[in-house]
């Protein structure tokens, strides 16, 4: 089987609405709570908790119920327009930014360089989780007038709660404010609401892989204005996110380790914590795979297949982000920053590990998307290898 060559005919026609949403996604699992069908909808009806235990969609007025729609019965399709889990999204986000899908073999989608990048400037570089990348290209597209903000993710309160909320960031200073990873839930999409009531309409959005994917199917199914303000679309890769509850129930609980005294995390083949008292504990990812949240569980997109630029931290130390620049668009930022010495660059051969791991990593994501979704995310999926006792490992 190759992968389907063009998106789906009849978008003149797209009739879908929140009843098919709700029946095809959200019902079945395969909603990551990237928040897109959120601020898609034109009269407010979809709401969201952001929030251990929801991270989900869901409909506000419940005249026909939570699964139907009185305006998508009047023809309102935003929520399906914008959804990229809904139906054929992977082609039709391809053609959009691509103009042909993925190959079959293209495990990590389609890119233009592969690079190991890192900040010159030694504040956003100390500052960024890897390289610092993406907070010196935040700074930099604002300094250069591409963009007046980013959506992005903060802490709330003072940062010692952990809890990671999307937040807009306007200046050099709340970039880096917004600097570093969580490995909970941020929905950034939805900091958009901050940028319309501050009247900001030239905007990038960092997002995870599902919603990095967002933005393309919106532009490709024509969802309408609430597409037009993203002028730049960074990826995050991902493997998964992991529920709130996690620091309580597991750091706190086993380990003693108080989410108030921690400093930074990553997550390199284990959980790394470090603390205020500057003590260094690693946690095997297989204890804190129960906590693994529920959107995450069928997501086949690690590399941010749909970014202009897909970042990562899997290069053989932390002073790097692995960036996948995938658009015309992408490639014209790097160069220029390159160029002008606010990045330092290398090309991410050099990396044998971080490569293989790229690929390896996509594969297992891949393997999470279930049969009865749209079959293109499978397509050229090696299969597991089977143990020495037979069986087939379970996916991750
Ligand atoms: C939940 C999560 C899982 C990840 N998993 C992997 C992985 O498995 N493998 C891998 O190689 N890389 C992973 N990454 C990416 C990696 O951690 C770095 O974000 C990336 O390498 C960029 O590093 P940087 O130094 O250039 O970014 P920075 O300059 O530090 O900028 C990071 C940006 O990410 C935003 N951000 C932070 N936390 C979140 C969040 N929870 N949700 C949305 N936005 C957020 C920040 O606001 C900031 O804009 C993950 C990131 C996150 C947030
Ligand atoms: S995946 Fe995103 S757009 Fe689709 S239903 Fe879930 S929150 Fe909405
Ligand atoms: S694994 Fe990452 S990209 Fe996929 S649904 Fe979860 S947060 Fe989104």
């Amino acid at each position: 089987m190759t992968v389907t060559e063009t998106a789906p005919a009849g978008l003149e026609r797209w009739t879908h609405q929140w009843k098919e949403l709700y029946e095809e996604v959200i019902n079945t699992g395969l909603c990551t709570g990237c928040a897109g069908c959120v601020i898609a909808c034109p009269y407010e009806v979809i709401g969201y908790k952001h929030e251990e235990g929801h991270y989900k969609p869901f409909h506000i007025e419940e005249e026909l119920g939570l699964d139907n729609c009185g305006h998508g019965e009047k023809g309102c399709t935003s929520c399906t327009r914008a959804c990229p889990r809904f139906r054929t999204w992977e082609p039709e986000a391809d053609m959009q930014l691509f103009g042909r899908t993925r190959k079959d073999d293209e495990m990590y989608g389609q890119y233009r360089q592969l690079l190991l990048v890192r900040a010159s400037d030694k504040e956003v570089h100390e500052k960024g989780q890897d390289g610092g990348f993406v907070g010196a290209m935040l700074i930099w597209l604002m300094k250069h007038d591409y963009i007046d903000a980013a959506l992005t993710s903060f802490m709330e309160g003072d940062g010692t709660s952990w809890k990671a909320r999307p937040g807009l960031a306007r200046t050099p200073e709340e970039v880096l404010q917004s600097s570093g990873s969580r490995y909970t839930f941020s929905a950034n999409t939805l900091a958009m609401k901050e940028a319309q009531e501050a009247g900001i309409n030239r905007l990038a959005l960092v997002g995870m892989s599902c919603q990095s994917s967002a933005l393309p199917i919106m532009w490709k199914r024509k969802v309408g204005k609430i597409a037009k303000p993203f002028l730049f679309n960074i990826g995050l890769l991902c493997s998964k996110t992991f529920d709130d509850a996690i620091f309580e129930e597991l750091f706190l609980a086993k380990y003693g380790l108080k989410k108030e005294e921690m400093v930074k995390m990553n997550i390199k083949g284990v959980f790394q914590i470090w603390m205020k008292d500057g003590a260094y504990h690693e946690i095997d990812l297989k204890e804190c795979h129960q906590w693994t949240r529920e959107g995450c569980k069928m997501c086949p997109d690690f590399a941010a297949e749909h970014a202009d630029i897909s970042t990562g931290g899997i290069g053989e130390d932390n002073a790097w982000t692995l960036c996948v620049v995938r658009t015309e668009l992408g490639e014209e930022v790097m160069n220029r920053m390159i160029a002008d010495g606010s990045v330092i660059a290398r090309p991410a051969e050099t990396d044998a590990t971080a490569m293989k791991l790229l690929r390896l990593l996509s594969i297992v994501s891949r393997r999470r998307w279930p049969e009865f979704g749209d079959k293109n995310p499978s397509v050229g999926v090696p299969p597991p290898k089977k143990k020495a006792d037979g069986t087939v490992p379970a996916p991750h």
